[in-house]
């Protein structure tokens, strides 16, 4: 059982505070942890990250900033206010990535809002740069496109990446809302000749999809062929850690021991 590249996002195991997140992933052999910001409320960050060190794992990335685009520029300049925050806490954190949900207003064009997206992560970039912090264009599926992300492909988070053009800048591949793209082998292809993969996440997707949001299942019981995913984005020069990310109603209603060991187990088989 190989566990050297698993990371899990402390959201996965939500009901855990990340204390027990922290010694339960470790006891189990993770190797790194990407943590979610909710779980740092009321937290001394610098100290949070340096217990998952002391465990023995890396910190991935923060989870999350982004959602720029907004209808007014007060909204517009809050979220760059968040993002500024999001990139200090990720610097305390330790960790070297910001995950970048990018955000969409229901009702504007998908075009103004990928312009807003860009011209948001430019306005943070000075920030990133300074603490250190990357940070990762997450494409979202598109059942999302209203209101969550205006990037929805590989292809977008790539042309974004490109015209930023930043080494501060780049992709999170993320199986679960990539799988279906025709063009997906080819995009993840192009973002490792940019050099520009910075995270990989799996998971899977179920039949029937329950909840647009809270049904991600675990792998190995979807549609998704997470080895071939990682297969090509291992050969796009990607050689970072598999993270683990589930948001699911039904898991986290499950004792979260239990629940971890099947997410060890469908990790070691399905991905
Ligand atoms: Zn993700």
């Amino acid at each position: 059982m190989d566990l050297s590249r698993l990371c899990i996002h402390t959201i996965t195991t939500k009901p855990w505070p990340i204390e027990t997140a922290i010694e339960r992933f470790s006891a189990h052999g993770v190797a790194a942890m990407t943590v979610w910001r909710d779980a740092l409320e009321g937290r001394d960050i610098t100290a949070a990250g340096r217990q998952i060190r002391d465990a023995g794992m890396e910190v991935v990335s923060l989870c999350r900033g982004g959602f720029f685009p907004g209808e007014t520029e007060s909204a517009r300049q809050e979220a760059l206010d968040d993002n500024r925050r999001a990139i200090d806490e990720a610097a305390a954190l330790g960790a070297p990535l910001v995950v970048l949900v990018c955000g969409a207003v229901p009702g504007q064009p998908l075009d103004a809002g990928r312009s807003q997206i860009r011209d948001g992560i430019e306005a943070v970039l000075t920030h990133s740069e300074a603490a250190g912090v990357k940070l990762g264009v997450e494409p979202l599926h598109p059942m999302y496109a209203d209101s969550r992300s205006a990037v929805n492909t590989m292809a977008q988070a790539n042309d974004i990446c490109a015209g930023i053009d930043s080494p501060y800048v780049g992709v999170v591949v993320d199986v679960y809302h990539l799988w279906w793209d025709p063009e997906l082998e080819r995009e993840i292809g192009r973002c490792g000749q940019m050099g520009k993969m910075f995270a990989f996440h799996v998971c899977d997707w179920r039949t029937p999809t329950e909840d647009l949001l809270l049904d991600r299942g675990l792998m190995g019981e979807g549609c998704i062929d997470i080895r071939q995913i990682r297969g090509w984005v291992e050969e796009a020069g990607f050689d970072g850690y598999n993270e683990v990310e589930i948001f699911s109603n039904r898991y986290w209603a499950m004792d979260q021991e239990q629940f971890l060991e099947r997410v060890v187990e469908a990790y070691t088989n399905h991905a």
